[in-house]
């Protein structure tokens, strides 16, 4: 089956819900924490080790690659003749790529906006480029990603009311075009043939910045053109907490409930499991391998709240505990504390590799506890018994 999703519980308080999403590589369990695998690669972490992630040893089940990156660098056409990015990075499992929207607004001072879309200089060797819409999805379905994102555009944080207003307004007239150009030309998806004609699914994307009636705006707007999941974009870029959980809040009201909600880019562990409860279905962020290879690991004290740990600190040097005692992944199995500090203090690149490999492990495993607690049963065990 290409795509379908089937909501499985919702709990009598609160808006989360447990979920199943049906994708042409594989099923996904909802809520679900995307690992984010920018240049069809999660740094630092080789693809057997992500299959097998988490305290359970189930892994991710669907990760991110990233449109921008891929164009530049190998080149989406070189992809596509590599039989899509599942096969080029030998990931079987489901996978979904963002527009490249937000990275080239992310290019302050590159980029030129027009109606038609957007010309920006590549961060790799200064080359000036054009995307469309139309552009974007050639670029997404060349890469066969199972699920697209529309092309929008990403508002500079803080921006004024009309600023945003406007911004939206392009972002509508731009999902349109990107939704008319995938339907003329989703069958070329490089594996359409190898999954008996299945092809990828295209994602709407709700804007309106911090203010909740463009949101409520957008959120219509998008729901008028019949998407068969919904993001809720734009967030996490700057604001306090309290804002992007409004945002978010408000968003999801209007947003149909038989369709998956996908909140891009966030956040920290307690955030992921915090909007999973709201009803949020999908989010992806590059903070647990980003902090990772920056020595930051995130652990659980004894009341189960997240705490952050600098693995850098002289106190770890002769600690033989692992990063954290309840956690059952690969690395909080067999390292110490002390080894870690002392991979990263020497520079070895083994010592990003299980930072990175622990956190997502705390991420997913996070997840895999509000799936249990929304559907009313105790959370998987962990696979492995503690050393
Ligand atoms: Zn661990």
């Amino acid at each position: 089956m290409a795509f379908s999703f089937e909501v499985l519980t919702t709990p009598e308080t609160g808006g989360g819900r447990r979920g199943r999403l049906t994708l042409p590589h594989g099923v996904v369990e909802t809520p679900v924490f995307m690992p984010v695998g920018t240049a069809a690669s999660v740094k630092a972490v080789e693809q057997g080790v992500l299959e097998m992630l988490g305290s359970s040893g189930s892994g991710a089940q669907i990760i991110l690659a990233n449109t921008y990156h891929l164009y530049l660098r190998p080149g989406h056409e070189l992809i596509a003749r590599m039989g899509g990015v599942h096969r080029f990075m030998s990931w079987g499992r489901p996978m979904l790529a963002g527009s490249g929207g937000f990275q080239v607004f992310s290019l302050s001072g590159l980029r030129k906006v027009t109606a038609e879309g957007v010309e920006f200089r590549s961060h790799l060797d200064g080359s000036k480029h054009f995307f469309s819409p139309e552009h974007s999805m050639d670029v997404q379905i060349a890469l066969g990603a199972d699920i697209a994102m529309v092309f929008d555009e990403c508002v500079e944080t803080p921006a004024s009311w009309e600023r945003t207003r406007d911004s939206m307004g392009l972002t509508h007239a731009w999902a349109q075009r990107s939704k008319d150009h995938f339907e003329l030309h989703k069958e070329r998806v490089p594996w359409f043939e190898a999954l008996n004609g299945a092809t990828q699914s295209l994602f709407g994307i709700v804007q309106g910045g911090m203010y909740a009636d463009l949101r409520k705006e957008s959120a219509e707007r998008l729901v008028e053109m019949e998407f068969p999941g919904y993001a809720i974009g734009g967030l996490a870029v700057g604001e306090p907490r309290e804002v992007t959980r409004e945002m978010i809040a408000r968003t999801l009201e209007l947003l149909p409930k038989d369709k998956p909600r996908y909140v891009m880019g966030v956040g920290y562990p307690d955030e992921i499991e915090e909007y999973a409860k709201m009803g949020v279905d999908m989010m992806d962020c590059v903070l647990p391998t980003r902090a990772g290879r920056h020595g930051l690991l995130f652990a659980r004290d004894a009341a189960g709240a997240i705490v952050r740990m600098n693995i850098k600190r002289k106190e770890y040097a002769e600690d033989s505990g692992p990063i954290d005692a309840s956690c059952g992944c690969v690395v909080c199995r067999r390292y110490s504390r002390a080894y870690l500090r002392h991979l990263f203090v020497a520079g070895e690149p083994l010592g990003l590799t299980l930072n990175s490999v622990h956190n997502l492990a705390c991420y997913l495993d996070t997840m895999d506890r509000v799936r249990a607690q929304l559907a009313g049963i105790p959370p998987p065990p962990s696979k492995c018994a503690k050393v």
